[in-house]
């Protein structure tokens, strides 16, 4: 099978596309042909790797599949070959106390597919039988691929840790990001009034058709101004981060009484200052949350079933070029999920 292949780190030309075996479903696993494949920052980090991370390579990225089942191992009753699935794209060991508890995302073996399993940027992957989901009929594979992971996590973010309620104020930065147009619509349909962030005139206007009630150009203003002016100096509830480094003191700095910051990522780097007397005498909180559990994906998916949540796609590239999408998606010059098809 075409597969794309990472044997060496650094920039986008490593990106390799090879023919490889079929991997063979074992016992337990499901043979998914893969439809459709979003690009993460994860895909990105594995290919430049990180000083002190051991990546085992050559590696096959992508965590962010729809595609159908194509052959299922011993003792896996269903779902039966040919139907159209979403993969969950966290793999656990399902036995653990947190995997019996419904927190397999919190599992010590917990891998993101594609991490240290071989992903989804290729014509097959086999993932374990629990990962697979049927696909809701009104999503293209390209839909449902831009949809898994973005939505998963941004719903464990906002949901399951944030706690954000019908009447609140959320501030999600960088807008464009996959988990940030994710972002805005759950809290949206959770009630919450919602200021987002992006650098440019079109991703500005397209997080307002997401449903941002107020967008700030940062490059153009202030964001932690503008949020004071927008709550009338009270800061807003919630702060939906992953930007890291370069915003996170200033997100910190948006925040009201008891108001929580959630973040899942450092795309500009993982230090930052935090003024802990602003911590303690405002009673706020600083939660990390990464991905979300089986059981969030299947709550998602019979969402997206009724049509409230829209994954939001830039391009749809072909496999062959996925050293364009790297670059692409390193630029920021994207608004929403770039997907590779097989
Ligand atoms: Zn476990």
């Amino acid at each position: 099978m075409k597969a794309v292949v990472i044997r060496t780190h650094g920039g986008p030309e490593v990106l390799k596309l090879e023919q490889v075996p079929r991997p063979q479903p074992e016992p337990g696993q499901v043979l998914v042909k893969v439809r459709a494949c979003a690009l993460n920052h994860l895909d990105i980090w594995r290919r430049r790797g990180i000083p002190g991370v051991d990546f085992k390579l050559p590696a096959i990225t992508g965590a962010d599949v729809a595609g159908d089942v194509h052959a299922v191992g011993a003792g896996v009753e269903g779902p039966p070959v040919g139907t159209p699935v979403m993969v969950i794209p966290g793999i656990s060991c399902g036995h653990c106390a947190m995997c019996v508890s419904g927190d397999d995302h919190l599992c010590a073996r917990y891998e993101v597919l594609g991490e240290g399993t071989d992903g989804g940027m290729a014509e097959y992957l086999v993932v374990p039988a629990e990962n697979v989901v049927g696909k809701p009929a009104r999503f293209t594979y390209e839909e449902a691929a831009a949809a898994s992971l973005t939505f998963l996590t941004a719903w464990r973010m906002l949901v399951g840790r944030a706690e954000l309620r019908g009447g609140e104020t959320v501030l999600v930065q960088a807008a464009g990001s996959g988990v940030s147009t994710a972002g805005i619509q759950i809290a949206r349909y959770l009630g919450a009034r919602v200021v987002a962030t992006a650098s440019h005139p079109r991703k500005l206007e397209a997080a307002r058709a997401l449903g941002a009630d107020e967008v700030v150009d940062y490059t153009r203003e202030d964001f932690v101004e503008r949020v004071r002016a927008l709550t009338d100096r009270r800061g807003v509830d919630v702060v939906l981060e992953h930007v890291g480094g370069e915003t996170f003191e200033r997100s910190m700095r948006c925040l009201a009484r008891g108001g929580r910051l959630v973040t899942c990522g450092a795309t500009t780097g993982p230090s930052a200052r935090v003024n802990l007397s602003h911590v303690f005498f405002k009673s706020q909180s600083i939660l990390g949350s990464t991905m979300g559990s089986k059981g969030d994906f299947h709550r998602l998916v019979a969402l997206f079933e009724r049509g409230l949540f829209e994954p939001v796609i830039d391009r749809v590239l072909p496999l062959e070029r996925a050293a364009e999408a790297h670059a692409a998606l390193e630029r920021r010059e994207v608004f929403g999920k770039v997907v590779l098809v097989p």
